[in-house]
């Protein structure tokens, strides 16, 4: 009896130290986030200098990027064009920090981005930028509300109770909100971007980044989903999307091209 009472004191005190060190892990963790700096308009956001980037394959180097160089304004809306395999791709992934330069320099939001390592990367991601794909990349078997909660609860940010509200209501602003608990196989291909913009914003990141982000829808569905982008720009972030769309292209207040790696035309 005493052996079971010592036992069952034993689970207490520990699922109590458990329980309370999840809470304390909680706490520092949103103590140590680094929020995100506010844009400052006119100035720098986005930051590449001299950047390079080969692929390595049995039949050699692949280079993707040669010493490319570009600077993104706050609150800039810039389309990068260009053919397939001229660096659009491998880009995307340097500004979001999914993959490093072989040399040079990336300053995002006042982050030297090529410093931190990869766990610093992907929290950073998650504060500072949104990212949307051309393939939605939504999680299948939740709802669309849940997929837009997943950055709030991976970053730490906003209070748990604080964050199925906010993300009615950046589904709302999509123009979702009737939909919200059905999945994404219950909506249309243009509803599921719009789920991947939304997702995009839920960290109220002050930079969107998007890759082909129409590339799979048709062209009425595509310009309302630019038209969602513009709206974004207009409440003040910055947007870059790649694309080899020039009705796309053309929504965009600045255009540059990308030639075998290099920014030709500004
Ligand atoms: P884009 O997005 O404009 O089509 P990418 O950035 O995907 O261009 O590719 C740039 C160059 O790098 C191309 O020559 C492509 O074949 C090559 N490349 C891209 N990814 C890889 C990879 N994982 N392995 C080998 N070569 C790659």
């Amino acid at each position: 009896m005493i052996y079971f009472r010592a036992h069952n004191d034993i689970h207490c005190i520990i699922s109590y130290i458990v329980f309370h060190k999840l809470i304390i892990d909680e706490m520092l963790d949103s103590q140590t986030i680094n929020q995100p700096e506010l844009a400052v308009p006119d100035l720098p956001i986005i930051e590449l200098r001299r950047l390079s980037k080969s692929y390595h394959t049995p039949a050699g180097a692949i280079p993707a990027l040669r010493g490319l160089d570009l600077s993104v304004t706050a609150g800039e809306f810039l389309a990068v064009v260009g053919k397939s395999g001229a660096g659009k791709s491998t880009l995307v992934n340097m500004v979001t920090g999914i993959d490093r330069p072989d040399s040079g320099d990336i300053c995002i939001a006042g982050t030297e981005l090529h410093h931190l390592s990869e766990d610093d990367r992907a929290r950073w991601r998650g504060l500072n930028l949104g990212v949307v794909f051309q393939f939605f990349q939504l999680l299948p078997s939740i709802s669309l509300i849940k997929n837009v909660t997943i950055p709030m609860e991976f970053c730490g940010v906003y209070a748990p109770k604080e964050r199925r509200e906010r993300a009615l209501h950046i589904l709302e602003q999509v123009g979702l909100a009737e939909h919200v608990h059905k999945r994404p196989s219950e909506i249309s291909g243009g509803q599921q971007q719009r789920v991947a913009i939304a997702r995009a914003l839920a960290n109220d990141p002050p930079i969107l980044v998007a890759d082909e982000p129409t590339g799979n829808l048709d062209s009425r569905t595509s310009d309302e989903i630019m038209d969602v982008f513009a709206g974004m720009v207009e409440q003040g972030k910055t947007l870059l999307i790649v694309t080899h769309d020039r009705g796309v292209a053309r929504r965009a207040t600045r255009q540059v091209r990308i030639v075998d790696g290099l920014i030709e035309q500004d």
